[in-house]
Formats: C-alpha cells, structure tokens, sequence
C-alpha cells in the first residue's frame, strides 16, 4: 500500500515537471535539467517553462547540442557564462569533439549572455542580423535585467555579441550532418532563427514554435506575419520533431496547436471585439480560458490580448 501511494506520488510529480512549481531538476549543476538526448546525436537541456529566476538560475529556455564527426554545435549561449560552462561540462561528459559553433536563436538575454563563455574559448557564435543588433542596442540592459534576478551567478557575464551573421540562411553543415541554420520570417522575435536538420527532420524551432507555456507576444510584434511565416514556410518543413524554445520535445501537431491555433483564436476573440466597438481596457478579458493550463498564462494572457488590440486596431 505504501508502495503504491509512492508510486502514484512519482507519476504526479511526472505529470507536472513543466510546471512552474517544481523544484530545480539537477540542483548539483547551475543547469535547471540534465541534457536528454531527444534523436541520436541531438541533445537537449530542457529549461523551466517559468519566467527567470535565481532558483533556475535563467534556465528557462532550452539549450541544445548538435553532436557531428567535425565538432559539436550549441543552440544557445545560455543566461550567464556560468550557464555556458555548465552545459559545456555536460557535453564534455557525452563526447571528445570540440564546440565549434554557437547559435543564438534570437537576441534575448537566455539566448545570448552565455556568448562571452564560448567566445574566449575562440568558438564562432551566430546570430540573426537583427539579433546582433538588438543585442548592440539593448545588451547593456538585458545583462542589467540578469544581474538582478541572478545575484553571484551573474558573475563574469558580460555582453558579446555574436560574431557571425546570417540574413536568411546559414549553412552550417559539418561532419557528413546537413545543419541549416534559417530565418523563416517575422514571428516571435525580429531576429529569431531556426535551426533545420533535414537528415533527421529535426526543426530546433526557437520560439516560433510553443506549446506547454503560453507564448509572449511582445510589443511590435506582428500576429498575422507571425501566422503567414507559420503557414509559408514552416509547415511545409513538416518536421517529425520539434525542440521549441521552451518545454519538452515534442511534434509539430502540438505546436501548431498552442502556437498558430493560439494566435489564431486570439486574434478571432480580439476582431470580435472590436467589430462589437469594444475598447482597449476590456479587450484584456477576452476569453482565453481554454488556454489557462498553459504555464505563464497568468502572466501573460491579458498582456497578449493588449498587444493583438493595439495589431489589430490599424487593419
Ligand atoms: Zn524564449
């Protein structure tokens, strides 16, 4: 019986290590999870789905790496320099191959303040045009922003932006593995790229791609462009998985689900209202209630709605 109820407890806490509540997963590792290898070759340390914190130590988005017989590739420089080395050590414990390239998916502080770590060990980093230049215009503030949540853990962290850039595409094949590092289109982020393994029809999606926390629509971002981009030219990759940037692996049905279909209802919700004449101040609470299981939701379903209000009054 006492068996049982442990067993029942075990699944429990299963079913919900998404979820903001759960403690650091790998408390001996500044890494919030230890890499998993999601295909063969393809690793992936799997970040909180919660907003950064010290507990999480700004692991809250996924950091992956790409294991070729010509050196290894990292998908993102992580939060801090300490972040970089952690998840180095990890890769170290899997292969002898170098790191050759670092990839940043997008400008954001978890994406690329890990930058310096790689950087003074003489490894190429890559990052959308816009990416770098987001970085250039607001790095200061972004490190400010870890600093703050981070305390001693933000400890020789410092702003390097990437040395290498790409407009649409980059190829960064190696070691006999096809690796195209793309540029769909406008989506989550101005300088968002996607990281395509054709071989193995393996989309590293970066956060064009979201299923088990709600997605952030940040101020300027354009929802319909996000949407063309997803029908244009993701959908036809059809990718067999997907690592997004945050949460577990997963497929492209969920996705699509939480990501286009998401954007899709808000958008229907947001247009109703203000074919109704509704304003701004109650366009917060349209309902999004069938979204409420997502983590962040709270924090971030009435903030969305804003932003789709303020899109959506100019078309
Ligand atoms: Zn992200």
């Amino acid at each position: 019986m006492k068996y049982l109820f442990t067993a029942l407890l075990a699944t429990v806490a299963t079913a919900a290590s998404a979820s903001e509540d759960i403690a650091d997963q790998y408390p001996q590792s500044e890494l919030y999870a230890k890499p998993v290898e999601v295909i063969p070759h393809v690793y992936s340390a799997i970040g909180a789905t919660a907003p950064p914190t010290y507990e999480n130590s700004g692991h809250n988005n996924n950091l992956s790496f790409i294991v070729t017989e010509a050196g290894v590739i990292v998908v993102n420089g992580g939060a801090s320099v300490r972040l970089a080395a952690a998840l180095h050590d990890e890769i170290k414990a899997v292969t002898d191959q170098p790191v050759v390239l670092v990839i940043n998916e997008n400008g954001q502080g978890h994406a690329m303040l890990g930058n310096a770590y790689w950087r003074d060990l003489g490894v190429d980093v890559l990052a959308h045009e816009d990416a770098v230049a987001e970085v250039n215009e607001n790095g200061d503030f972004i490190l400010q922003g870890m600093q703050r949540y981070n305390r001693d853990k933000a400890e020789g962290t410092r702003v390097e932006p990437a040395n290498l850039t790409f407009q649409d595409e980059y190829d960064a094949s190696m070691g006999g593995v096809t690796v195209k590092v793309l540029h769909l289109g406008p989506a989550h982020d101005p300088g968002d790229a996607q990281v395509w393994l054709p071989d193995w029809s393996m989309l590293i999606a970066g956060d064009i791609a979201f299923h088990e926390r709600m997605l952030p629509i940040f101020e300027g971002i354009c929802t319909s462009c996000w949407l063309d981009t997803w029908e244009t030219k993701l959908e036809p990759l059809a990718p067999t998985y997907v690592i997004p940037g945050h949460g577990h692996p997963t497929n492209l049905a969920q996705v699509r689900r939480y990501t286009r279909d998401y954007l899709l209802d808000l958008r229907g919700k947001i247009g109703a209202h203000i074919e109704e004449g509704g304003d701004l101040a109650s366009a917060y609470y349209v309902d999004q209630s069938q979204w409420s299981h997502l983590d962040t939701f709270e924090e971030l379903a009435t903030k969305n709605a804003g932003r789709v209000f303020e899109e959506m009054e100019w078309e």
